[in-house]
């Protein structure tokens, strides 16, 4: 008999499960799906030999979370971490890049470059300040207040239509607004501001690594660790109730608020039910893969050593795009989330071939296809792309929401992410990852400090369950803990 159930092992669940496993507990993970990993997994699409990720792809949080270090995951998954961050091109073959170094980010923006640096070094200086301030919870007493003042002075500049009082050129403004736009929000927001920050930080730092082999070597690497602490991991195993589960000491559900409302079946107290009645999930994607016959011919030069390219022109364009999804629309001109891995890891495709992962924002529940529009950004930048399709395959905002029954709406972020958002997650308060119900904890994205693969819901969620049931401390993580 387990001591410990976890329901969902997308990167949350298992971070929980590995804690709690490595604490000396009996832990038993149920997976809905057929394989485990959430939002981790690497499937061959549409042809053998030819590896997508079906959700995450590039991981900057992973490398940076608290959790992930203490896994020592580097060690664990061989993670490919190009020259060249992130890339935004702009018509005329240009492009703003960001490098894993700050100085060469800075030499090539040109006017704004001194003006880019004076916004980014003072966090890349006190990048574990800001780590612990954005991949922790945000509703507490920062380790590190200098950092926090320096990162939330930056929030509110980018956050508001100030944003553009300190360039001049249209690189600057247009790199930054490539990676705020990660948060599928109205621009400019603070909210979108602050991911935007701490990922263009996370850019100079650790770099935008993407995993040998593919996100789900992350999973593995997890499951393998729960399974060598005497954990199980059970796929094709869907819990439709608490009461299904075994009489465990501890439930740790990767669920979003909807799930954690149906697995309990009416045994939550009004207030705290009503709670997550009203909680808010945010606009969509759709996801679009290609097999290509070879590498994207990017007009601007560079972007081919970008990791990820953020397609939608200069940022008043990106803006536009983000505000028609807003507004309940899908933009003509999308602003398109690229990740080219087979440049940095050869097994994805054979050969000479190239696998791209690519998505747009669109509103809450659409089942609209979107590859027209994506092939079309595609094409402006890198004239010839159309030609090099050898297959795509779609994936609507619909379609996601099937495929994960935590992307309500289509919406990855499980939780729209504005401030309220970010602050009530799914309620405000310095302990959301409890709930009302006595040894139930719940560990998934919906809870801070939100989107991404860091573990640091699933990670959280597991210390309050080992100090509130167990009274015992967090173990060692590491690989010879
Ligand atoms: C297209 C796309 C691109 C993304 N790109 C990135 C990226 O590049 N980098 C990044 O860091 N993040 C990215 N993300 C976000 C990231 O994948 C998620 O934030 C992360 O996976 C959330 O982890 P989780 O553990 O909270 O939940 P999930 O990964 O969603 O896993 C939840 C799991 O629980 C299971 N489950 C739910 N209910 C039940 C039940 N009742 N019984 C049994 N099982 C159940 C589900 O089947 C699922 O496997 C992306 C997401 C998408 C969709």
């Amino acid at each position: 008999m387990p001591d410990v159930a976890v329901v969902g092992s997308g990167p949350n669940g298992l971070a929980a499960a590995v804690t709690l496993a490595r604490a000396g507990l009996k832990v038993h993970v149920y997976e809905a799906a057929p394989t485990a990993g959430g939002g981790l997994r690497t499937a061959e699409l549409m042809e053998p030999g030819h590896w997508h990720d079906i959700c995450s792809a590039v991981h900057p949080m992973a490398l940076a979370s608290p959790f992930f270090r203490e896994f020592e995951l580097s060690r664990r998954v061989r993670l490919e971490v190009p020259e060249v961050s992130y890339g935004t091109p702009l018509d005329g073959g240009r492009a703003a890049l960001a490098y894993h170094s700050l100085e060469r980010t800075v030499a090539g923006l040109g006017r704004d470059g001194a003006a880019f640096g004076r916004l980014m070094a003072p966090l890349v200086q006190r990048a574990d300040g800001v780590a612990d301030l954005t991949l922790n919870q945000l509703l507490r007493i920062p380790r590190d207040p200098v950092a926090a003042a320096l990162f939330g002075a930056r929030v509110l500049e980018q956050g508001s239509p100030l944003w553009g009082l300190r360039f001049r050129e249209d690189l600057a403004p247009a790199l930054l607004t490539g990676v705020a736009a990660h948060a599928v929000a109205r621009l400019p927001a603070p909210a979108a501001a602050g991911a935007g920050l701490m990922l263009g930080m996370l850019a100079h730092t650790v770099g935008w690594p993407v995993p040998a082999g593919g996100s789900a070597a992350i999973a593995e690497a997890m499951v393998a660790d729960i399974e060598a602490h005497g954990g199980a991991v059970e796929t094709g195993a869907r819990i439709g109730s608490l009461a299904e589960l075994p009489p465990v000491k501890a439930t740790l559900l990767d669920v979003a608020p909807p799930g954690l409302l149906a697995l309990a079946e009416g045994k939550l107290p009004d207030r705290y039910r009503s709670a997550l009645g009203a909680f808010r999930f945010g606009d969509a994607a759709c996801k679009v893969d290609f097999i290509l016959s070879g590498p994207v011919p990017w007009a601007a030069p560079g972007l081919a050593d970008a990791g990820t390219v953020h397609v939608g022109g200069t940022r008043a364009e990106m803006a536009e795009a983000e505000n028609v999804v807003a507004a309940g629309r899908h933009p003509e001109r999308p602003y398109v989330l690229v990740s080219q891995p087979s440049r940095f890891d050869s097994g994805r495709a054979p050969g000479g071939r190239h696998v791209l992962w690519t998505y747009c924002h669109v509103p809450s529940g659409s089942s609209v296809d979107m590859a027209g529009a994506v092939i079309a950004q595609l094409e402006r930048f890198a004239p010839g792309f159309r030609d090099l399709v050898v297959s795509h395959q779609v994936t609507t905002a619909a379609g996601l929401a099937d495929y994960n029954e935590n992307y309500v709406g289509g919406d990855f972020s499980a939780g729209l992410m504005d401030l309220r958002g970010m602050l009530r997650r799914p309620v405000a308060g310095p302990v959301p990852w409890r709930t009302p119900l006595p040894g139930v904890y719940l560990c998934s994205s919906s809870t801070p400090p939100g989107p991404g693969v860091t573990g640091m819901p699933g990670f959280h969620a597991a210390k309050y369950a080992l100090k509130d049931i167990f009274g015992l401390a967090v173990p060692e993580l590491g690989i010879d803990g």
